[in-house]
């Protein structure tokens, strides 16, 4: 078990970064063994920058491989009825504002092939979707222009959006009254000796002991990892969303995933309020841009993708937009879990790729019985091993938006 008597300033397992997945790590690791002591240092706890306040907050079963749609299957449970999984006592429930709203991937004929691939993936899931032919799709969505589309995938329970700043408080809210203990600061610096480390320096001037670290920094991981000398690809990617008011309404839309890989979902229940994003070419991909959003793109490429699509859109407007970071994973687009091969007492819970919010109760899940028990006991999350980055297996996610 994991225990680290050496002096005051220490703990038996210091996280790195109290976003989503610092913070389901501390509440798993805790509920795994309360007699833990466990740290958090996050340098910001109004989660400006976070990716876990800035994401779309959305949750799908529609993956191309299975362990993404159990992950998210598991997940659900926790975003859907926080204010029993998460409930603190002596105080109020907490919400994440939940609602069931689905997911419609849409394909051309040359796309039909993976759709049907990822469907018969997520069926033997039992993940409830349904494959929608054009005829279909039209009688269902009267507000979409079917054109050049051969079919579609749409989700019919089980998928939907919430509130990722509300989902993080709920599950730090948690963790606290578990024990966690959260302290306001950045790690600077990984002491490290005999491949493990020992301390970790902040930015405040605390040098803390620890058995275990957490590398839970979101998109700044690569910078945390490289203080224990470990190269780990993941990187920075500026998303910016879109807030929209359409002049017309035209209802509720799930999560639309187009051809083009532009998506755009309701927002709130007014019919006519709806947010949109797209995944950039990857060389305007930069990493590290400014977190600002990119306003000159919607002109440019948003807005005629939107309204070729939904011929109602002609006639929206920008009510505000905001921009976070991916934590991105070039490799195979998922995350990177568990002990690298460099460091015995390092785990990483990294590079997501734009679905992490849903996955991480399952991952932080997962992360605590591998530091508590040394394996995982529930989900077997092995396949998503940091340790592929070295053996170079690859595990990779074919639906990224
Ligand atoms: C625009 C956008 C849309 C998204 N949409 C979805 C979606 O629909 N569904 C979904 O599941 N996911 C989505 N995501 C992805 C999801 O938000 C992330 O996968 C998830 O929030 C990552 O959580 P995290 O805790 O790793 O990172 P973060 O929330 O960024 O937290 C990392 C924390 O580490 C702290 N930190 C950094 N460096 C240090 C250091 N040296 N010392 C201490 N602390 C440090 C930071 O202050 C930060 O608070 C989206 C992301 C974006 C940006």
């Amino acid at each position: 078990m994991l225990t680290n008597p050496e002096h005051a300033n220490s703990a038996d397992l210091l996280i790195i970064g109290g976003g989503v997945m610092g913070c389901a790590t501390a509440l798993f690791a805790l509920q795994l063994d309360p007699t833990l002591r466990v740290r958090v240092l996050e340098p910001d706890p109004t989660y400006a920058r976070a990716s876990s306040a800035l994401s779309a907050g959305s949750i799908r079963q529609q993956f191309s491989t299975p362990l993404n749609v159990q992950m998210s299957q598991f997940g659900l449970a926790y975003v859907a009825q926080p204010e029993t999984l998460l409930a603190v006592p002596g105080e109020p429930p907490p919400t994440t504002g939940f609602i069931e709203g689905g997911y419609l991937f849409l394909a051309t004929a040359a796309g039909m092939p993976v759709l049907e691939a990822n469907h018969a993936v997520q069926r033997a899931q039992d993940a409830p979707v349904a494959l929608l032919s054009p005829a279909q799709l039209q009688q269902r969505f009267a507000w979409l222009n079917v054109e050049g589309l051969a079919g579609a995938s749409l989700g019919l329970g089980g998928e939907g959006w919430f509130d990722g700043y509300m989902y993080t408080r709920a599950l730090r809210a948690k963790a606290q009254s578990l024990g966690a203990v959260f302290t306001t600061d950045r790690v600077v610096a990984l002491e490290h000796e005999a491949g493990c480390i020992r301390h970790a320096v902040t930015h405040g001037g605390e040098r803390m002991a620890a058995a275990a670290f957490v590398n839970a920094a979101g998109p700044w991981a690569r910078s945390v990892a490289a203080m224990a000398g470990i190269e780990l690809p993941v990187f920075a990617r500026r998303r910016t969303v879109f807030a929209l008011r359409c002049a017309s309404t035209i209802g509720h839309t799930p999560l639309v995933i187009d051809t083009s890989g532009l998506w755009f979902r309701s927002e709130g229940h007014s019919g006519s309020q709806f947010i949109a994003g797209w995944g950039p070419n990857e060389e305007d991909d930069a990493d590290d841009l400014p977190l600002e959003p990119e306003l000159q793109a919607f002109e440019a490429h948003v807005w005629p993708t939107l309204a070729a699509r939904v011929p109602a859109f002609e006639a929206l407007r920008v009510e505000h937009a905001w921009a976070g970071y991916y934590e991105f994973n070039p490799i195979d687009h998922n995350a990177l879990l568990g002990l690298h091969p460099a460091c015995g007492n390092l785990y990483f819970i990294n590079g997501f790729s734009g679905h992490g919010l849903q996955h991480a109760a399952a991952a932080g899940r997962g992360l605590a019985e591998l530091i508590v028990h040394g394996a995982y006991r529930s989900l077997d999350l092995s396949p998503l091993t940091v340790a592929r980055l070295v053996d170079g297996r690859r595990y990779i996610e074919r639906n990224v938006i």
